[in-house]
């Protein structure tokens, strides 16, 4: 397989790449909206030369199928598409298989090698047969990995990529057979995170990445896509991250 990430890994220049976990219904009872409002997003990136990594659940992915955006959003924006898991959160085609999922446990890695094989390896042909392909990456629901994900990824996918904020106690790689995209962060809370901080810290984080010429890799959620989505004013989030994009992607541009 070729890997779109392997050559764009190789450029010496500071880029920037938003990463997006496209979740299910366990974060969004908005998810219709929230997927209906993804293309305005990509949409923008594209234009300005930013690809969007999409880090997709199983339920999302359905969303995403029901409202005919997989090939659209393959054949017109500068996407990239990666797995995203949330292990209580499946759908019941998915479920039935792993019936020692436990409704009360949000991480990966709490599973053993086995339980996680099962589990990977039904959320991965879930999506691959809706059409998400070609898959390069890997995100845990709650940035949960450890060495048993990484090694079934790499026995059991295409999947060559894993993006995590490594300063989570959730991270817990020590043999990675993966090769890490980590999200740009200085420690476990302060990542380039676009619905996080003011939009003069979210710059000024931006800006030391491009001064730092990394390869920045940001980070948002898709119950965030719809501008009237309940988590703005619940999380008094202001501005919106299609808002907030917009403010980093002038610095981008002014910094290339
Ligand atoms: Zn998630």
């Amino acid at each position: 397989m070729k890997y779109f990430l392997d050559k764009y890994l190789k450029k010496t220049n500071f880029d920037f790449i938003l990463t997006i976990d496209c979740e299910g219904y366990n974060f969004d009872k908005n998810l219709k909206n929230n997927v209906l409002n993804l293309e305005s997003l990509l949409k923008l990136n594209s234009e300005n030369n930013i690809y969007t990594l999409l880090f997709i659940t199983p339920y999302f992915a359905q969303m995403l199928k029901e409202v005919n955006l997989i090939e659209k959003i393959k054949n017109n924006y500068k996407v990239i598409f990666g797995l995203h898991i949330h292990p209580n959160n499946l759908p019941e085609e998915i479920e039935k298989h792993c019936t020692f999922i436990k409704s009360d446990e949000d991480l990966l890695s709490y599973y053993s090698y086995d339980q996680q094989k099962l589990i990977i390896k039904y959320c991965y042909e879930y999506i691959l047969k809706l059409g998400i392909e070609p898959i390069q990456a890997f995100r845990g629901g709650y940035f949960s990995i450890d060495d048993n994900t990484t090694k079934i990824l790499n026995e059991l996918t295409d999947i060559k990529y894993e993006s995590h904020n490594v300063y989570r106690p959730e991270y817990k790689v020590i043999k990675n057979e993966l090769t890490p995209l980590s999200v740009y962060a200085q420690n476990e809370t302060e990542e380039l995170r676009l619905e996080y901080f003011n939009t003069k810290k979210l710059s000024e984080m931006l800006q030391k990445g491009i001064d730092e010429n990394k390869k920045l890799f940001g980070i948002t959620h898709s119950y965030l896509l719809d501008p009237n989505d309940l988590h703005y004013k619940r999380d008094n989030i202001k501005p919106n991250i299609h808002e907030r994009m917009k403010i980093l992607i002038d610095i981008i541009n002014k910094n290339r």
